[in-house]
């Protein structure tokens, strides 16, 4: 049996470390005692290791499964989400997400050619394709850890969700995802900041075949929205709770824009692919995983700079290059 790990992190809520099986060894999912019964926020991934750990942990609150009353989940990423069909089955509870994101996770739908349009955003971005190849087969692998669903109902921005602690209010966050949500309880002054705010590291803020359009510019949105709110603690999805969301914010905003300049500077008198310009920033030599993450992290500042006149993008035999204006 694992040991629970669990802390009281407010009034009435509770958070839960589960374990990955990645370089990024963990992932927090919270507890609120509602009204009628138990809300888990987010899930782990599907894997026997983590749903034990889950279930150790909420028995060592005594509660169990069928106390579970209703799944929420912050995005779709399979760290937040893999494991929502499951518990959903052993507790009855439904699940609600983010609704442009659920879409996304239907076993049908437009994800069923997932793999075939991500690996063609990534050939049409300068990957080799003997690299694509590899990233595809790593990526369905990645995919086991989460199990696709059709969600019972979507979360929206401004909804408040009454727990006996008080009311969480649902705050978009786009940026590291295409429609992510925080959660902020304004009574007791604390944000649920699933992966838009994290200590330590920056979030991955990428470009992808699904999310194309301008996931930087609505990362500094969800900044400035969320530093407009009074926040005593911020409690992240990965790592402990915090304090000094202001502060977290400034230097994340000048981080970007320091990486808009690199990027520039980068960029010779040709135009060059993304993920050219992604491996003379962060370096060639790196996983193929880190590689691509660069890549759509490149392409995110790439499309910020585009829509602002910075840079353009041209085609050439397929690939789209990128030049300064
Ligand atoms: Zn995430």
């Amino acid at each position: 049996m694992p040991t629970p790990k669990v802390w009281p992190v407010a009034e009435s809520a509770w958070q839960i470390r589960l374990p990955l099986p990645w370089a990024l060894t963990s992932v927090n999912v919270f507890l609120f005692r509602g009204r009628n019964g138990y809300i888990l926020l987010d899930t782990g991934i599907r894997s026997d290791d983590c749903l034990l750990a889950l279930e150790t942990s909420l028995r060592s609150l005594g509660v169990s499964w069928s106390s579970i009353k209703e799944i929420l989940v912050s995005h779709l990423h399979p760290d937040h989400l893999g494991a929502a069909a499951e518990i959903r089955r052993r507790s009855g509870a439904p699940v609600r997400m983010p609704g442009r994101e659920a879409k996304l996770v239907e076993p049908l739908g437009p994800n069923r050619k997932f793999f075939a349009e991500a690996a063609e955003f990534l050939v049409a971005n300068g990957i080799p394709a003997d690299q694509v190849e590899i990233m595809r087969q790593q990526a369905k692998a990645g995919a086991r850890a989460s199990e696709r669903l059709v969600v019972d109902g979507s979360i929206s921005a401004g909804e408040s969700i009454e727990f006996h602690g008080g009311t969480l209010e649902v705050v978009p966050a786009p940026g590291h995802s295409p429609a992510q949500m925080c959660f902020y309880c304004p009574g007791q002054r604390v944000l649920f900041s699933a992966d838009a705010i994290l200590p330590r590291v920056t979030p991955n803020i990428g470009v992808q075949w699904f999310y194309q359009d301008d996931p930087l510019g609505d990362y500094f949105k969800t900044l400035a929205g969320l530093e407009a709110r009074e926040v005593k603690t911020v409690i992240p999805s990965h790592g402990r709770p915090f304090r000094g969301h202001r502060e977290w914010i400034a230097n994340t905003r000048r981080h970007h824009v320091r990486r808009c300049k690199t990027i520039l500077e980068a960029m010779s008198n040709e135009p060059v692919d993304a993920y050219k310009i992604a491996g003379s920033v962060w370096g060639e030599d790196r996983s193929l995983m880190d590689r691509r993450f660069a890549m759509a992290e490149a392409l995110s500042h790439l499309h910020y700079m585009a829509l602002r006149q910075q840079v353009e993008k041209v085609s050439i035999n397929g690939i789209a290059h990128w030049q300064q204006t």
